[in-house]
């Protein structure tokens, strides 16, 4: 599948704010965002015009879209899938997004970013249930409990990973263990856990039309 593979910081600026892709740079004053706040390019600084109505909408898409490091093929299936299913549509479509196995490695603490989590995941150094998933968009499931693998517990991101996210707070849907590198799914996650600076609405309507 096609990756991102620039800067990730050019994606905060081109939004024009923190998406915290980067882990603990995320939140030194070497980011660039704080130094540089405009979008990137040689007219980055000139696009001030204010973003009204389907602007406002595909940047809330594109938001969220790079928070989570999805295709757009795969973000719109997330959305239609979310779309079929009982309940408020941009609810479960985050609610989606947010279980996937790299972003639950990334809330429980084993990765400093999700996509340092999500390397984690493709390089098979996480398992569910005892058995090795190496797909980062795998949908997790109450009860799922997720651990790094025995052989893959020296690492030293690992280590990093823990300290960083000892400052931070742990979602109440994750039981955390990070000591035995391990987590487990308790409930699903509801739009209040889901610390996010993107209006889902706006992507409903975006997709809506
Ligand atoms: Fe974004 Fe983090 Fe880079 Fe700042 S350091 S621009 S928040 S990824």
């Amino acid at each position: 599948m096609a990756r991102y593979k620039d800067a990730v910081c050019r994606l905060c600026r081109r939004e024009g704010m923190k998406l915290f892709l980067k882990g603990p740079k995320c939140f030194t004053d070497k980011c660039p965002v704080e130094k540089r706040n405009f979008a990137p390019g040689q007219h980055g600084k000139d696009r001030k015009a204010k973003v009204v109505g389907y602007g406002l909408q595909l940047r809330e898409k594109q938001k969220a879209k790079r928070i989570y490091f999805t295709q757009e093929g795969q973000f719109r299936n997330y959305f239609e899938k979310a779309a079929r299913s009982k309940g408020v549509t941009g609810e479960i479509l985050l609610q989606q997004l947010e279980r996937r196995l790299d972003t639950v490695v990334y809330r429980i603490g084993l990765g400093v970013s999700r996509r340092q989590a999500r390397q984690l995941v493709r390089h098979g150094h996480v398992a569910v249930n005892g058995r090795k998933v190496n797909i980062p968009s795998f949908q997790t499931s109450v009860g799922d409990e997720i651990t790094i693998r025995e052989a893959s517990r020296k690492l030293p991101i690992l280590e990093q990973a823990k300290e960083f996210a000892a400052h931070g707070t742990s979602p109440t849907w994750l039981e955390i263990d990070r000591d035995n590198y391990r987590g487990k799914v308790l409930a699903l996650p509801k739009r209040e856990d889901i610390q996010l600076p993107v209006n889902e609405q706006l992507i409903v309507e975006l997709y809506s039309k």
